[in-house]
């Protein structure tokens, strides 16, 4: 018996649905084990169909055991005509964060007596505890970061630019057993490191710029997330300043990131710490974020969030500071929630790192 689907069956009664309708790829892998990018999945409490199109005949008769696989004829969405007597008068939940309009329509018009009820993150509130297995996934992927993270710094020059430090990063990663990029590598050098999301661009590296460097790796589809801080040349005081809160921001994070404290709590003594280092205010985003076959998703790591953290979260803690017209540093590691501390994936020196 697949017990991530019979999760998502206690869930589907609990939330009083008949039904649950999937379609968000990194949900129909982690239930289903598939690893293309168009299907969509209806669960029952006593039956399971899984709807691909022809492209998937042959991979998803080899990753799809746990249910009923359909291979759809024209669209996955007419395919759902054969359940329109099936679920009529019935309720059924689907992804709205997932699901496009057109999307919504076309289920609509072939489903026009199911009550179609808006549902939030059922499969994701299950997939955020993560098994062994997981979390070795994730190690792999983080171990992949760790690794080639030495000589990208010995890279850093004047002259290179910041896209050819991501290309180098992105070819590196792969080279070490990376399937792909599960996000675009960041260099954001000089002032644009004080863009917190700044992507890389042709700028080329200069004497004294601060290089926040933020890239991943992925392992049997899940992600690792990594970030460190470098200076081309000597820190100023004031840059070694930025640093050394920032990196006690992620300690004193670190410390207190314990199941039951909830995302805005733990978000709370990140930015405490850096207020006392007088960088009130220079932090403009959330502490850190759930990790898994999704680069950003559930635990929210941030003020606005009421997720409880729990044993068996993977989750990153990256504060940063971004000081406009001074530059930016941000650290990020990923941990592992446990009932003692949290287990760092990631163990590099956090100091900022003087090369060229
Ligand atoms: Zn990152
Ligand atoms: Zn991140």
């Amino acid at each position: 018996m697949n017990q991530r689907i019979e999760r998502v069956r206690i869930r589907i009664r609990r939330h009083q649905l008949d039904a649950l309708l999937v379609s968000f790829p990194a949900n129909l892998r982690y239930l289903f084990g598939f690893s293309g990018s168009s299907a969509t999945a209806l669960i029952s409490q006593d039956s399971c169909h899984f709807i691909t199109d022809r492209r998937y005949e042959i991979q998803s008769q080899q990753q799809v055991t746990d249910a009923e696989v359909i291979i759809a004829q024209s669209t996955l969405h007419s395919e759902f005509a054969r359940f329109k007597n099936y679920l009529s008068q019935k309720r059924v939940g689907i992804e709205a964060e997932h699901l496009n309009l057109r999307e919504y329509q076309l289920i609509r018009k072939q489903l026009p007596d199911t009550r179609l009820v808006a549902s939030e993150k059922v499969v994701e509130s299950i997939s955020a505890i993560k098994s062994a297995e997981e979390i070795a996934f994730i190690e792999a992927a983080a171990d992949i970061c760790r690794r080639i993270f030495p000589g990208i710094l010995e890279l850093l020059k004047p002259g290179l630019s910041e896209l050819d430090i991501s290309a180098e990063i992105s070819y590196r990663a792969m080279r070490n057993g990376s399937e792909k990029d599960p996000f675009e590598p960041i260099v954001a050098s000089g002032l644009r490191s004080a863009l917190p999301h700044g992507i890389s661009s042709s700028k080329k590296l200069a004497a004294g710029d601060l290089i926040v460097i933020d890239f991943g790796a992925m392992v049997n589809g899940y992600a690792a997330d990594f970030t460190r801080t470098a200076i081309l040349g000597n820190p100023t005081p004031s840059q070694a300043g930025i640093a050394r809160a920032v990196n006690q921001a992620l300690q004193a994070a670190e410390a207190a990131a314990r199941p039951g404290i909830t995302g805005r709590d733990l978000d709370k003594v990140a930015r405490v710490e850096l207020a006392a280092h007088g960088y009130a205010g220079f932090f403009k985003h959330s502490l850190g974020h759930g990790l898994g076959l999704n680069v950003h998703e559930l635990p929210r790591v941030g003020e606005m969030s009421d997720d409880p953290i729990m044993a068996g979260n993977v989750i990153t803690l990256e504060p940063g500071v971004y000081v406009p017209e001074v530059g930016g540093v941000r650290i990020e590691d990923d941990f592992v929630i446990t009932q003692e501390k949290p287990r760092n994936l990631t163990p590099v020196s956090r100091e900022l790192v003087s090369v060229g």
